[in-house]
């Protein structure tokens, strides 16, 4: 991954600011900028220059990975190095992220340095949101491995397989498949838990005829995808098939609504328009998706209160939902890359009718 050229974007951020310099310390962040991957890592970014810090576990890791900063390797906290550091670039007010720093955090940095501490939030995340090509490759890789998984994990469906067992499974195909990890804890909800919008899997046996509904993804040098399918034991019922058509149409039509220069209120109004055209809007409880990168869930959203505006090289999920409580839930989930003029899906395992798993 070329790293080059962000730490710049991010101190273009500090021209025309209040802030002389900013510290970042979330370690996403931390990541995006440096290439540093690591518990603990803090970026200084002043207007001439950057330095990387963290503690003695580190300073070999940092050496190998951290780019376009100098290191520095504290003894035992931050503010070991940081005031002299601030001093040396005569930097009177640090722009600190207030969606990281504790309070307690702050009030140790207040004690030890004497610059104002000015919060600021979504600086380096507002620079994540468009994928760089390089990223953009990793994420296809990240997508391409839950896509492999869940052709795999249809042939563990079985009645009587517990829905932790079957997250087990998934797990285990997701890192065979070659994942570093598993993006989030798999949901697996089946009958009327998949109706669970962030069910956890429980020791629910699957039935014949259940909805099971499966939302994973497959972590790829730090980036996430995404995925969600929902098929049925057995023979699909009229009933279900309505359901899975609905969220299915409802889908296309939140993809064909993707495009730069798309709201993200305007992406989420198309799908949603088809579910409630239906009557069940009140079972569409959620937003219908979120920009997907080294975080799981990021910027931008796609929701009824989303800020946001659609940029080319931004990837997206498109995760409408229907959910009956008491009898299940169907939620179908890609993810998505915005392009100049629309949308390229990029999740290619099979969606175009209910799979019914033979039983
Ligand atoms: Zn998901
Ligand atoms: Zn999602």
């Amino acid at each position: 991954m070329n790293h080059e050229g962000r730490i710049e974007r991010a101190r273009a951020a500090l021209n025309g600011s209040k802030i002389d310099a900013l510290l970042v310390t979330n370690l996403t962040n931390v990541r995006y900028l440096t290439g540093f991957s690591g518990s603990n890592g803090q970026v200084l970014i002043t207007k001439s220059g950057a330095t990387f810090f963290s503690d003695g576990r580190y300073a070999a890791r940092a050496a190998d990975l951290v780019h376009g900063a100098e290191v520095a390797i504290y003894d035992a906290r931050l503010t070991d190095l940081l005031p002299d550091s601030l001093a040396r670039a005569s930097i009177a007010r640090l722009g600190v992220e207030s969606t990281t720093v504790t309070l307690d955090e702050k009030d140790q940095l207040a004690k030890k340095i004497s610059a104002e501490l000015v919060p600021v939030k979504g600086v380096v995340e507002e620079l994540r949101r468009v994928k760089e090509p390089e990223e953009i490759t990793a994420m296809r890789e990240a997508v391409r491995l839950a896509d492999q998984a869940f052709d795999e994990v249809l042939s563990i469906l079985k009645v009587g397989a517990t829905e932790r067992e079957v997250a087990l499974e998934l797990e285990i195909i997701v890192r065979r498949a070659g994942a570093e990890d598993v993006s989030f804890e798999p949901i697996v909800g089946s009958g009327p838990l998949s109706a669970h919008i962030h069910h956890s899997p429980s020791d629910r046996a699957i039935e014949a005829g259940d909805l099971v509904l499966m939302d994973f993804g497959a972590l790829h040098e730090g980036y996430h995808s995404d995925l969600t399918r929902t098929v049925v034991m057995g023979s699909a019922t009229d009933h279900q098939k309505e359901h899975y058509d609905l969220v299915l149409r409802s889908q296309s039509a939140g993809t064909e609504a993707v495009a730069a220069g798309a709201t993200g209120v305007a992406v989420d109004a198309a799908a949603r328009a088809v579910i409630e055209s239906a009557g069940k809007g009140s079972e569409f409880g959620h937003g219908l998706g979120h920009g997907v990168g080294l975080d799981i869930h990021e910027a931008p959203r796609l929701h009824k209160i989303s800020e946001d505006t659609l940029q080319a090289g931004e990837i997206v999920t498109v995760e409408p939902g229907v959910y009956v409580v008491g009898t299940g839930g169907i939620r179908i989930e890609d993810c998505v890359l915005v392009t100049q003029d629309g949308a390229e899906v990029l999740s290619k395992a099979p969606k175009h009718e209910l799979i019914e798993i033979p039983i």
